[in-house]
């Protein structure tokens, strides 16, 4: 029987419906949420994400300030304009787009965000926070996939999940929030020797390689719910890490390249800026 497929653009619309609500809450307490993006240089896949990321601000009433710098921007600039951001109280969640380019140290950068306003969950003190269990704000896409997985009744607690992929923004927080959840996690990475021995073996299988269709039909426990969170592009096409048509007809759910975990970014990336403005 084909799979379930997950919608993650409705899930996302209808999560955003509930986030307005409740900015206009906070409004009416006096507060609106606000949110700054510092775009440097002319990544075109960057310029998209940040355009929609300004909109998704605009239909759920949050306050948005782009900052488009040109490539030739130096680092210094970059860390001024961060620290002026960290002082602007209208100013509650700090996004520097990545990647930026190569004369500027990412890291540093992150590390300059006010932890508060960090809202995409990349400074290290949010890092050390998701570790411990903490109170955090919660790295985006993971954050999205949880909620994927959870509205899909699918249950985490003593569930076999399988991550694909070990990177500081997806793999390893995506798998600390399974682990938080009482799956038992197993993380596979390029080195793993025997791939289809561990994703055969999962009831959650996460997978966030970034290589296009690794994972067929055959490499999945019938039933399990599969999150494809790869975006290539192939032929002029998006595609994901799964192998969608031969995936579909044995997974029990599985999220859709585009339209899965694209959309719950931005929705988690809004979440987070009002809980920073609520402080
Ligand atoms: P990275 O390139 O940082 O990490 C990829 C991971 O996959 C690495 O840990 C790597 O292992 C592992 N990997 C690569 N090849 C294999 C293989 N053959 N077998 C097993 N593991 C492998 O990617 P990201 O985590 O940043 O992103 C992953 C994908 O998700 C990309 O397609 C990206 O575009 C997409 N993405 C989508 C988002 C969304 O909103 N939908 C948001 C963020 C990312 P190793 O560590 O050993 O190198």
């Amino acid at each position: 029987m084909a799979a379930k497929i997950i919608d993650g653009k409705a899930i996302a619309e209808e999560i955003q419906k509930a986030l307005a609500a409740e900015v206009a809450d906070l409004k009416a307490k006096g507060v609106v949420p606000g949110l700054a993006v510092i775009l440097v240089g002319d990544n075109p896949a960057s310029k998209t994400y940040v355009r929609n990321k300004e909109k998704a601000c605009q239909r759920v009433g949050l306050y948005s300030e782009v900052h488009r710098l040109p490539e030739s921007t130096s680092q210094e600039e970059v860390l001024d304009l961060i620290a002026t951001l960290n002082r602007k109280p209208e100013i509650h969640g700090i996004l520097v787009q990545l990647p930026l380019p190569d004369h500027i140290d990412q890291k540093a950068c992150i590390e300059a965000i006010d932890p508060s306003k960090d809202v995409d969950g990349f400074h290290p003190v949010n890092v050390g926070r998701l570790q411990i269990g903490e109170k955090c704000f919660v790295p985006c896409t993971p954050n999205g996939i949880i909620e994927l997985i959870e509205r899909t009744g699918t249950p985490i607690k003593g569930a076999e999940a399988v991550v694909v992929g070990r990177s500081n923004i997806v793999g390893k927080p995506v798998g600390m929030l399974l682990m938080h959840r009482h799956a038992t996690v197993t993380t596979c990475h390029s080195r793993t020797r025997d791939l289809a021995f561990h994703t055969k073996r999962a009831d959650i299988l996460v997978v966030a390689m970034g290589k296009p269709k690794v994972i067929t039909g055959d490499m999945i426990k019938p039933g399990a719910t599969v999150i494809d969170v790869g975006i290539n592009s192939v032929d002029g096409k998006l595609v994901g890490d799964v192998d969608f048509d031969s995936a579909v007809e044995v997974a029990g759910a599985i999220t859709p390249v585009p339209g899965g975990v694209g959309p719950m970014t931005i929705t988690m990336l809004l979440k987070n800026a009002i809980e920073a403005a609520r402080g």
